[in-house]
């Protein structure tokens, strides 16, 4: 039956109104006054709770198959669905085989059947020598690729060097599909690293492993993208933007014309690294989070909209590997959860700074659906779209609870934080999948998920 979700205050494109949301078959027919509603709709009435689109998490390592005892379809489409997230974009590695070919995004795909609460699509890796497997990749329905320059973390996915990068990207440009890059370069790192461990050494210091990342790293690598986007006129992305001292280059590489997009994370927005406490291995991921200063910088190009959009980087692992006796960031895995809480992490931010929930949209939604080439499908409450959407409470606060994370371990530096605006309710194409009105999620057993 035909539905009409009604609110308020509802967050379409050109601002927040007060509108009915006409779904039929999944699919967003209309957007019309409350009073306009045609006969033969069953209508939900949220009253004055915010419905934003379906939100879009463009950075996300599921991890299977292979890893599946890290995370995995099942249990992340579960933590994006509690947190509003109705399509998740897998980045190519820690997962094995790494998707790097087009034989292991069919591994992938399979892996996935049956078991996703909500959509999901594949970036493929451009690694080590593989630029012949770019264009397959791209036939095979990859949104882009995903490289490092640096080594990633894990064994298996090979980093590229400029010489193989340089065989991509004529291929990667003639796909028209963006190539998203972890931009820090090794050399700063372990220079930082060796003087380091010349003098102090206490690597359960936060402070000594914010030292051994420097700003340099990050600033380095971008210089050297923005001279082969020039060159190769690829869609650039940089991906979890940490360091704000790389805003004024990219601010003049877009005024440039260059096409480069920029995202940051919920983590780099929210915690800052004087507040991080010694030995909290939750809080270490690379790039690492920095100082409040560049955290309020950040903000700023959020603001100035050289930041286009927000992705988890959601990355968890077993907790053994966060090393939590020995509290050492140096062998701790890097990585932050954060499915389920982005978008209450994200709004207490912004809310705090004067904006308002059409940001949220740009941010969470429009700007990776454009990223990752799914706007004729989501992205938006608009007609032609599919029906995803969140129900939000924007002025709820709540404590974070282990039990509101979902994901496979509920280990996340945001236990106990206290944070502003709740999901009630997700819908993908129309079917309520997750349900949050009494306190607690309860999921729909029908897993209704695509690989998109
Ligand atoms: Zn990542």
């Amino acid at each position: 039956m035909a539905q009409a979700f009604v609110s308020t205050c509802v967050v379409l494109p050109d601002g927040i109104h007060s509108a009915a949301v006409l779904e039929d078959e999944g699919i967003i027919r209309a957007v019309c006054a409350p009073s306009e509603i045609p006969a033969g709709y069953a209508v939900h009435d949220f009253g004055t709770l915010a419905l934003l689109p379906g939100l879009i998490d463009s950075h996300v390592h599921i991890n299977e198959p292979g890893r599946t005892e890290w995370e995995g379809f099942r249990t992340a489409t579960r933590a994006a669905a509690a947190g509003g997230i109705t399509t998740l974009v897998d980045m190519p590695l820690n997962c094995l085989p790494e998707t790097t070919n087009v034989a292991a995004l069919e591994a992938k795909r399979s892996a996935a059947y049956s078991k996703c609460l909500v959509d999901w699509a594949a970036w493929g890796g451009v690694a080590g020598d593989n630029a012949a497997d770019v264009a397959p990749l791209a036939a095979a329905g990859v949104r882009g690729y995903k490289c490092f320059l640096i080594y990633p973390g894990c064994e298996g996915f090979q980093m590229v060097s400029l010489q193989q990068l340089e065989a991509a990207l004529p291929h990667v440009a003639t796909t028209g599909l963006p190539l998203l890059v972890h931009a820090e370069l090794e050399e700063p790192i372990a220079a930082a690293t060796a003087m380091l461990n010349e003098t102090s050494n206490d690597w359960r210091r936060y402070a000594t492993y914010l030292a051994s990342r420097p700003d340099e790293a990050e600033l380095s690598a971008i210089r050297i993208l923005l001279a082969l986007c020039r060159r190769y006129r690829f869609r650039l992305h940089i991906v979890h933007l940490a360091t704000a001292q790389a805003v004024p280059m990219l601010r003049q590489a877009r005024a440039e014309g260059l096409p480069v997009t920029v995202e940051t994370c919920p983590h780099y927005l929210h915690f800052a690294a004087e507040e991080i406490p010694d030995a909290s291995t939750l809080h270490k991921c690379a790039p690492p989070i920095r100082s409040r200063a560049n955290r309020e910088q950040l903000w700023e190009a959020v603001r100035e909209g050289v930041i286009d959009l927000v992705a988890t980087d959601h990355s968890p692992c077993p907790p053994a590997m966060k090393k939590f006796e020995e509290g050492r960031f140096d062998l701790a895995w890097g990585g932050i959860a954060s499915l389920a809480v982005a978008l209450p992490v994200v709004w207490t931010g912004l809310s705090a700074r004067g904006f308002g929930l059409t940001e949220i949209a740009r941010l969470m939604s429009a700007g990776p659906a454009h990223l990752a080439g799914l706007e004729a499908r989501k992205g938006a409450i608009a007609a032609g779209r599919d029906c995803d959407l969140v129900v939000f409470d924007p002025d709820a606060e709540f404590h974070v609870s282990a039990n509101d994370l979902h994901s496979r371990h509920a280990l996340s530096p945001y236990v106990s934080e206290m944070l502003r605006g709740r999901v009630m309710a997700t819908y993908l194409r129309g079917e309520k999948i997750c349900d949050l009105t009494q306190g607690h999620a309860s999921f729909a057993s029908d897993l209704q998920g695509r690989a998109i």
